[in-house]
């Protein structure tokens, strides 16, 4: 019996990433699984190796800023699986920019998918959480949160997250519901390689310039991440809601 036996989960951008990691992780505590991406073929390629390991998964076609997407998305974890109990936001991308180079479609584009389509999904999973007294929503916050270079999109986006989080941990608290926040620093997944990309750098002389700011002298892995959610899916965390955990080598705030 795994922590999180019985319980129902949907995270979104599972495809790859942190999304991936955490699907499977929270598979391995005995959570049914929902998988909820663009890219459906990588959430059908996360789902079988779940199944692979003896557990319950679905992988349906989302795009988390259309609220019909993220209602169907919630429908089918009910649909199959009778209730929902923990939704996990974590779809994103990159549109990094200078301030005077950025775009309004790169403004749009990442304030939508971040921060509207955690809106839309947290609105969606609140009935059937709200109807069981029990829920658990985790939304990926980041570092860059704080402020970040080229990233005043992403970063309005991330410090939004936090006050969403707060919001919807003190509006849902009364029907049993918790909401916490993760916010990564420098994670190894094809977000940050594709910023090497665009920086011209490999993703290892990327990461070796990071490194020397970074307090434990090494970038994080998704599975870092995904252990620190299930951590707040379970009820080893019931008591915890509207907090931000940083997940970053080191303490919020140093200069990257
Ligand atoms: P990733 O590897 O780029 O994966 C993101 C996933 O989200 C992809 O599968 C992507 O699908 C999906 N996605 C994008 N737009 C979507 C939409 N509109 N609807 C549904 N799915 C969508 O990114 P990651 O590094 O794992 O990041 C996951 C989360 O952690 C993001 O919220 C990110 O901001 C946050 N985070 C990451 C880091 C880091 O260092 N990696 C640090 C802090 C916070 P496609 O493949 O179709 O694009």
């Amino acid at each position: 019996m795994g922590r999180l036996s019985g319980r129902v989960a949907l995270v979104t951008g599972a495809g790859r990433g942190i999304g991936a990691a955490t699907a499977r992780r929270l598979a391995e505590e005995g959570a049914r699984l929902i998988l909820a991406d663009l890219d459906v073929e990588g959430c059908e390629r996360v789902a079988a190796e779940i199944k692979a390991a003896g557990s319950e998964a679905v992988a349906v076609r989302c795009d988390v800023s259309s609220e019909a997407d993220a209602q169907q998305a919630v429908t089918t974890a009910v649909e199959t699986f009778g209730q929902l109990d923990i939704l996990v936001n974590n779809a994103g991308i990159l549109r990094d920019n200078l301030l005077f180079k950025m775009s309004e479609n790169d403004w749009d584009g990442v304030l939508n998918v971040h921060l509207k389509g955690a809106f839309h999904c947290a609105r969606a999973a609140q009935k059937p959480m709200v109807e069981r007294k029990y829920g658990r929503i985790i939304n990926l916050s980041s570092t860059s949160a704080l402020g970040n270079r080229g990233q005043a999109n992403y970063s309005a986006a991330k410090a939004g997250m936090q006050g969403l989080t707060r919001t919807l941990a003190v509006e849902l608290g009364p029907f049993g519901i918790t909401a916490n926040a993760v916010a990564p620093g420098f994670i190894d997944t094809d977000m940050t390689r594709a910023t090497a990309q665009r920086l011209g750098l490999t993703p290892e002389q990327f990461q070796q310039s990071m490194t020397p700011h970074i307090p434990l002298r090494r970038v994080g892995q998704p599975s870092e991440v995904a252990s620190v959610i299930a951590f707040l899916a379970s009820d080893d965390a019931s008591y915890v809601s509207g907090q931000v955990i940083y997940i970053a080598g080191g303490p919020a705030g140093i200069i990257m």
